[in-house]
């Protein structure tokens, strides 16, 4: 019954719009980061791309179109893609974007539910849970996945932590209001770090959770997880709220009818990873993707394009991307990374016999050889 499995409005004509659908240069960024990423890692001869909540499909879309431009690098490599996705409407559509519609349901015994192969040539495969993805060298990728996730919100007050939750108003029908619970709940008991200063904090136990599994899996199997959103680094109290057309909505209001979202707490994601993996970022969107060239990019499609409406709507999608005022400043990057990709394992031991580990594109500049 939720938003997602019977709306998920994603789009000019649903009730948000997210980067890939503004402009195909943020894909096309991402597929170079996890192809820079992939050669700095030695060059696996084979991986999984695994999106988690991929809407539309356009970014995978744009990310399969980087990884056959450049097939020539990625020759001897064996790539799949998996996408980890709720909704029968959304997979319908990103089936159809991605595979043109060929697609088949899975049989029973297998962990996905449905299987097709890329426009590119590329197996591609669905599950509604990442614990379902097949084991194996993977890179992840949670693009405005976790804000779409259900919070907890919690108060303090005088009497100690209580939890802010949901009624039904006795005195207006078919009205919800906010309620703080009379005394702690279990979610107080649990949920609170015993650091926390803020008076006001939104919880996402299962991002904390998913986080939990992605760091555990690249600690076991190798990759990376790049995930990007709009968040804080733990400083943030309220910011629970409704989108519907476009436009801000009361949560409360005909549940299940608008996207609801809340700011992903990137520092609750670095405990989670629990020292698993190493972590990096948040590191503002304007930021990451100057790092990752979409300057040279942006000059190189206006050379390419023609006419001045082409031209026009580079140049406004470029600015919504990367002015502060719109997405540059408020949507961040973070990512999950083996530990040997930043330190030598052995560096304590003989740090002049090594060469310097390449550095990750994106949270520093890109330098591909
Ligand atoms: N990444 C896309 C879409 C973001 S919208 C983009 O940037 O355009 C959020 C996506 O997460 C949708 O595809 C939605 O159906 C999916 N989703 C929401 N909750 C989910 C859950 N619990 N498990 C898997 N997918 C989920």
């Amino acid at each position: 019954q939720g938003y997602y499995t019977r709306r998920g409005g994603v789009g000019e004509s649903g009730d948000f719009i997210t980067s890939p659908e503004i402009s195909q240069v943020f894909g096309e960024l991402i597929g170079i980061w996890y192809i820079s990423e992939w050669m700095a890692m030695g060059k696996p001869t084979t991986f999984q791309l695994v999106e988690l909540g991929p809407g539309r499909g356009t970014l995978t879309e744009d990310i399969l179109r980087v990884f056959k431009q450049l097939a020539s690098v990625l020759s001897k490599c064996d790539v799949s893609v998996h996408l980890v996705e709720v909704s029968p409407k959304l997979s319908e559509i990103q089936a159809v974007m991605l595979t043109g519609g060929k697609v088949q349901p899975s049989p029973e015994d297998e962990s996905a539910y449905m299987k097709g192969i890329s426009k590119t040539g590329i197996p591609i495969f669905w599950y509604r849970d990442i614990q379902d993805v097949p084991p194996g060298y993977s890179f992840y990728l949670a693009h405005e996945f976790f804000d779409a996730l259900p919070i907890h919100k919690f108060q303090r007050t005088e009497k100690g932590w209580r939890e802010v939750l949901v009624d039904i108003d006795p005195e207006v029908p078919d009205q919800l209001r906010f309620v703080l619970s009379p005394s702690r709940t279990p979610a107080t008991q649990n949920f609170i770090q015993p650091e926390e200063t803020r008076d006001h904090v939104e919880v996402c136990p299962e991002a904390g959770v998913i986080v939990q599994r992605l760091a555990s899996r690249i600690e076991k199997d190798g990759g990376a997880a790049l995930v990007a959103d709009y968040g804080h680094d733990g400083t943030k109290t309220d910011t629970f709220r409704g989108f519907r057309n476009h436009k801000l909505h009361d949560v409360l209001s005909a549940p299940g009818t608008a996207d609801l979202t809340a700011d992903v707490d990137f520092s609750y994601l670095r405990k989670m990873a629990q020292g698993k993996t190493a972590t990096l970022g948040p590191i503002k969107q304007r930021e990451f993707l100057k790092n990752m060239g979409i300057d040279l990019r942006l000059q190189v499609l206006l050379q390419n394009s023609g006419d001045t409406a082409t031209r026009e709507q580079l140049l406004h999608s470029y600015d919504m991307l990367m002015n502060p005022e719109k997405m540059g400043d408020c949507f961040n990057f973070f990512a999950l990374l083996p530990h040997h990709r930043l330190v030598h394992p052995d560096k304590k031991d003989k740090p002049e016999s090594k060469s310097p580990l390449p550095p990750v594109a994106g949270f520093n500049e890109l330098l591909l050889k």
